[in-house]
């Protein structure tokens, strides 16, 4: 590649919302077939509002919840902060806080060891999730639960929006002939619906972070070149070990800090850019 025109290729991807940080991402990005996305925080908008909460007593639920999630910098704790917040609740200090990446967030508070994420973390605790389960087919979103003293005191579903732009995002790389593959440590059922929702065909749920970088591992066994698009803590081995990582600038440091390029404002169409500017250089190139 000439230094010339890959300098023109990321010089126009810098003004339209993609920054290349390592040197040969904007080439590779050109022969890449397979792209994998992180659902929160990634397809979502990760600013997720709280709905209901199911508990004997759901002030305590969301007082113990909002205890350790004002120590997390995950995109589930603001909406549990916030929702603390608004019903005046005080913050109760947190010791020997521990964030697990794509299982949840544990701590002493009020004295109590308390664990705070998903259905399968608890179940991997020894902690029956079922005692607040309900028929509720139409739910979509989330739950989270939280345990005391290793017993189950209730759950909150978290409801997330879509991107706005993820849709018509999607359906172009589809035209653009790449294979896409969402992979989230969120439920299967969270996971279904928006995959769903999103005409994607295939997609990887309650994934593990190391497991999120084995999946595309094995695309890349294939024998093709694999992106994969990410925000959190949790997608840092994946985007470590794709051939090219990009992470959303509305997301972590951390995931940052690993990709080979950043998508400057948190806006997925600066994916397609991205992806039409590589292969145009490239095609100037050759
Ligand atoms: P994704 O892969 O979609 O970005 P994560 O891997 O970050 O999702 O999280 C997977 C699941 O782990 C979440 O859906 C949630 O149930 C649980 N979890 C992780 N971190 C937290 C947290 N700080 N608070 C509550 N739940 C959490
Ligand atoms: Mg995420």
């Amino acid at each position: 590649a000439t230094p010339a025109a890959v300098m023109v290729g990321t010089g126009r991807a810098a003004e339209l919302g993609v920054l290349f940080r390592k040197g040969l991402a904007l080439e590779t990005l050109a022969q890449v077939h397979t792209i994998c996305l992180d659902k929160t925080g990634t397809l979502t908008m990760g600013k997720p509002v709280l709905g209901e909460i199911r508990a004997d007593n759901p002030q305590q639920l969301l007082e113990l919840a909002a205890a350790l999630e004002s120590v997390s910098e995950h995109p589930l704790a603001q909406a549990i902060v916030n929702a603390a917040k608004k019903k005046g609740i005080e913050v109760s200090p947190v010791r020997q806080f521990q964030a697990i990446p794509g299982r949840g967030v544990a701590g002493v508070v009020q004295d109590q060891q308390v664990l705070l994420g998903s259905a399968a973390w608890m179940q991997e605790q020894g902690i029956a999730t079922d005692k607040f389960d309900r028929a509720d087919a139409q739910f979509v979103g989330t739950w989270v639960y939280l345990a005391v003293g290793g017993l189950l005191s209730g759950k909150i579903a978290i409801q997330d929006q879509l991107r706005p732009e993820a849709a018509a995002v999607i359906r172009q790389l589809t035209r653009m002939g790449l294979q896409l593959v969402m992979i989230t440590g969120d439920s299967k059922a969270a996971a279904r619906q928006l995959a769903e929702s999103l005409q994607l065909p295939t997609f990887h749920a309650e994934v593990l972070p190391q497991d999120k970088a084995n999946i595309v591992k094995q695309l890349q066994g294939q024998g093709s070149k694999v992106a994969f698009v990410g925000d959190g803590i949790n997608d840092a081995p994946a985007l470590a070990q794709a051939d090219v990582g990009l992470a959303m600038a509305t997301g972590t440091d951390i995931a940052m800090e690993t990709a080979d390029l950043t998508l400057t404002h948190g806006d997925l169409a600066a994916l397609v850019t991205a992806i039409q500017a590589s292969r145009k250089t490239m095609a100037t190139i050759r």
